[in-house]
């Protein structure tokens, strides 16, 4: 039994701690030095005529090496490799992955990470053969899920789509990625110290569902990266593997809590607002995991920020009481664009604005604040010690490293709390009526204010 499966043994059969049964929906994983080598054994698992999906630099950085080794155990295939210097997970690539699929092929073989990734996992669903993945760069959590991040109609959106059987992640390949993707990896692992932290909040506010093994298992994984965090920047197998098994683990944490609470909070969405603004605007964006780790930062400053709040029950009311939806729809459609109509549509779902749910989570949050303030402090390590994790990669440490200004960091935050309908830290503000006042304190901006002032809020 190797390493995934016996971590992921203890998940068999009933959770003792919250009694709900939880499938990873993972296959056969296989992460070490010279895996590749495997390659045909699991290849044969799946099919016999595997089709290929690469592109330019996947195919270098293991496709070809895979086609040798499928060759040389006389393995027939198929296979397109993207032409695109930077391949967009959209409309067109879809298009030509299935266009120059084999349907000869009994079985896909995609060479990548990200977009190969999402778009392999499409044509698997589409197609219905099964896909092996070979990992070229572990950059992100989302290797195992069952759904692709894909821009359609220009927007980014999520699809259902059908999850790897199997992953194979040579380390001796990844730990040759480009170094922003291994900075990368880590930034989506320290993401995990706030997700946590706000899935423990969000049960004690909103008696939202949480499992206490799950959320161990995900600690336990950013603590191995945490761990080996110095010999990732000088590519040392044993830290590449332990962001690779982090990242695969805290996917497959999400698919068994059946919720993305275990890997993504507040950071996460300074993340997907900087897509949007990139995508509507084109403003300043990173990889993704690059953005979470800066925004992991940022993270720790509000929580940390947080510890020091008395809160006031007039003060929230009165601000709640001064709330304007429709304002609140003019700052978010400015600031964000299109994406902004899902928001929109989502809170006239969702009324996480109503007055009298307000009040309801403002009295739990009184009364558990003492709780909530020790849930901080066992789940967020300080911004200090986050900015030294990310220094010893290498990994941007501030906002405006990445291009972003003061203010927008400040809006991105106000937004945060509307990506989706999930309790966040800037909820948590808003709840006690602070967003503006602690935001402003936090991220402060000299220049003159272009358009914004408040989310909503009209003195
Ligand atoms: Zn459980
Ligand atoms: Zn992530």
């Amino acid at each position: 039994m190797n390493d995934i499966k016996k971590m992921l043994a203890p998940f068999a059969g009933l959770c003792p701690a919250c009694g709900r049964r939880h499938d990873a929906a993972i296959g056969r994983v296989e992460i070490g030095k010279g895996m590749i080598e495997r390659l045909p054994e699991m290849m044969a698992d799946l099919g016999n005529r595997p089709f290929i999906l690469a592109d330019l630099h996947t195919w270098e950085a293991a496709g070809k090496k895979a086609c040798e080794l499928l060759a040389a155990k006389g393995a027939a295939f198929s296979s397109y490799i993207f032409q695109e210097d930077h391949l967009v997970p959209d409309e067109k690539s879809l298009g030509a992955a299935l266009m120059h699929f084999d349907f000869a092929c009994d079985c896909i073989l995609a060479v990548g990470s990200g977009t190969i990734n999402d778009l392999a996992k499409l044509l698997s669903r589409i197609s219905g053969k099964p896909y092996l993945l070979l990992g070229t760069a572990p950059s992100m959590d989302g290797f195992a899920s069952a759904s692709s991040s894909m821009i359609r109609d220009g927007l980014k959106i999520s699809l259902d789509s059908t999850g790897p059987a199997a992953i194979l992640a040579d380390t001796d390949i990844l730990r040759n990625a480009p170094m922003p993707m291994l900075q990368a990896g880590l930034g989506d692992m320290i993401a995990k110290y706030t997700s946590l932290c706000e899935w423990r909040i969000s049960a004690l506010i909103n008696d939202e569902y949480y499992c206490p093994a799950i959320a161990d298992f995900v600690r336990t994984c950013v603590r191995d990266c945490v761990e080996n965090v110095e010999g990732l920047a000088a590519r040392e197998e044993k830290a590449v593997e332990a962001v690779t098994r982090g990242l695969i683990l805290s996917g497959a944490a999400m698919t068994m809590a059946g919720c993305s609470r275990p890997a993504s909070g507040i950071e996460h969405y300074f993340s997907h607002i900087w897509d949007m603004r990139g995508q509507e605007f084109g403003a300043p964006h990173d990889l993704h995991g690059i953005q979470c780790g800066t925004a992991e930062l940022l993270s720790a400053r509000i929580y940390e920020r947080i510890l020091k709040i008395r809160p006031d029950r007039d003060k929230a009311l009165a601000y709640a009481d001064r709330f304007r939806f429709d304002h609140w729809k003019t700052d978010l459609r400015a600031f964000l664009g299109r994406s902004s109509e899902a928001m929109i549509a989502q809170e006239e779902r969702d009324g996480k604005y109503d007055k009298a749910a307000h009040r309801d989570r403002l009295e739990r949050i009184l009364s558990g604040w003492d709780t909530i303030c020790q849930i901080i402090r066992e789940e967020v390590p300080s911004a200090e010690t986050i900015e030294e994790i990310l220094k010893k990669t290498g990994a941007p440490v501030s906002a405006e490293a990445l291009g972003h200004t003061g203010e927008e960091v400040r809006t991105a935050f106000y937004m945060t709390k509307d990506v989706r309908n999930k309790y966040i830290g800037s909820r948590l503000l808003w709840d006690l009526g602070l967003l503006e006042e602690i935001g402003k304190e936090l991220f402060p901006d000299e220049r003159p204010v272009a358009f914004y002032t408040e989310p909503g809020i009209i003195d």
